[in-house]
């Protein structure tokens, strides 16, 4: 929808916004358009360089035409209906996702909270079917993020923090243990804990990778333990931490994955994938969801997935981000530098976090503030080395201003 075929002026349709929505989110200060590639476009016509891409998701870049084209098609053949008939999309995406990163069987949802529903659902059902009615338990990490629906949320490690504050009593069973802290996971485990949920590099939580020892580790104990190690990949899955999955960059297979985000380049698309073993405790009637799995949203996923990994993304993912990384860590007043491929977090010497974010709006790029002193920075995968070459200039533009320098 174009501003001048509604008749409205950009400033209308900020005050309707704000007259109609509830709102929760700090708006960057402008009307999205229209995209293209690495640029937003604003309908006062300015371009926004764009590095959070919708928070770690238009990975093939915004309006990617091949992810377009094929939710053009499929819109006009068959948009939705239900899980009842077979699809094609469905089943095409399926075994491309499955074969790709070794997995059994897919679970389509519509979000990464959803996925994380699915996984913690899945995870509890395998342990009550298979151990006991107690046997419901799963460790995650503090400072872990999941989502904001009842489950995703319980299982999110930051108690005190907006995403529990109001919303207690969470659901019970979960235990928020230390990240990175092998020795601690496995004191955590008593006999009723069923599985380990953790991101393989924690996003919102300050882009903290994991030791490869800890997440093999996991794996060892979760053997030992008739446990299952579930990873939540919902921002680090499809390239964007230079490997298709995170997990496969460092060889330690889950036996649930949850993932969205890039997996439908902007259409709403989620999924759990599982080894059989694991994907046993779900059967007729166990779960379910009206949109999971819609044809128009697998078609657009078919297309997103297959340009990852045909266009080998997660390598260019891979390269750019040392690149800008690199770039990032001769800035001024940066404390640290944290990347795995694109999911970059710099790290100021001051609480600057917000300042910075906006001095890059007033540079026209966007990024995102984690806490007080962190900015992420999760591009398109697509993007070159004069990109980041222009990122880095905006950001030192903006460090500068918010150091009053
Ligand atoms: N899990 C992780 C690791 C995330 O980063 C996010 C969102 O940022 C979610 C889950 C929630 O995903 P969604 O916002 O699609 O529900």
């Amino acid at each position: 929808m174009l501003l001048k075929e509604t008749g409205l002026t950009t400033q209308q349709v900020i005050d309707l916004t704000e007259k109609y929505m509830i709102e929760t989110y700090a708006r960057f200060p402008f009307v999205a358009e229209r995209a293209e590639g690495i640029y937003i476009y604003d309908t006062e016509g300015n371009a926004w360089l764009d590095f959070y891409a919708g928070i770690a998701v238009n990975s093939c870049g915004n309006c990617n035409p091949v992810v377009t084209k094929a939710i053009q098609e499929q819109a006009g053949q068959i948009v939705h209906t239900f899980n009842y008939p077979y699809s094609i999309p469905q089943a095409v995406l399926a075994k491309f996702i499955c074969e790709t990163i070794g997995m059994d069987k897919i679970f389509y949802q519509n979000s990464g909270t959803e996925a994380n529903e699915a996984m913690i659902k899945l995870a509890r059902k395998y342990g009550v079917d298979n151990f006991g009615p107690n046997r419901y338990e799963i460790i995650t990490a503090v400072k872990g993020f999941h989502g904001r629906t009842y489950g995703a949320m319980s299982a999110t490690g930051q108690p005190g923090s907006c995403i529990h504050k109001g919303f207690e009593p969470l659901l019970p069973g979960f235990k928020y243990v230390e990240y990175n802290n092998l020795k601690a996971w496995e004191d955590a485990i008593t006999p009723n804990t069923i599985a380990f949920m953790l991101e393989p590099v924690q996003g919102e939580g300050g882009v903290i990778p994991a030791k490869p020892e800890f997440l093999q580790g996991l794996r060892d104990l979760a053997d030992k333990n008739n446990m299952l190690l579930c990873f939540d990949e919902v921002q680090t899955g499809w390239g964007r931490t230079g490997a298709i999955m995170a997990y496969m960059g460092y060889g330690v297979k889950p036996d649930i994955v949850s993932m969205a985000k890039a997996m439908g380049n902007g259409v709403a698309i989620g999924a759990i994938c599982a080894t059989a073993k694991a994907a046993s405790a779900f059967g007729a009637g166990a779960h379910g969801s009206t949109f999971g799995g819609s044809i128009l949203n697998c078609a657009a996923s078919y297309a997103a997935v297959t340009t990852i990994v045909g266009e080998k993304l997660y390598e260019n993912a891979a390269v750019m981000g040392d690149y800008l990384s690199d770039l990032f860590a001769k800035m001024p007043h940066v404390k640290d530098v944290r990347h795995r491929g694109l999911l970059v977090g710099v790290e100021f010497d001051a609480p600057k976090g917000a300042d910075i974010k906006h001095g890059c709006v007033d540079q026209k790029m966007l990024v995102t503030a984690i806490g007080t002193s962190i900015i992420r920075v999760i591009p398109p995968l697509v993007i070159t080395k004069a990109d980041c070459d222009e990122c880095a200039k905006r950001m030192t533009l903006a460090v500068k201003e918010a150091y009053g320098e």
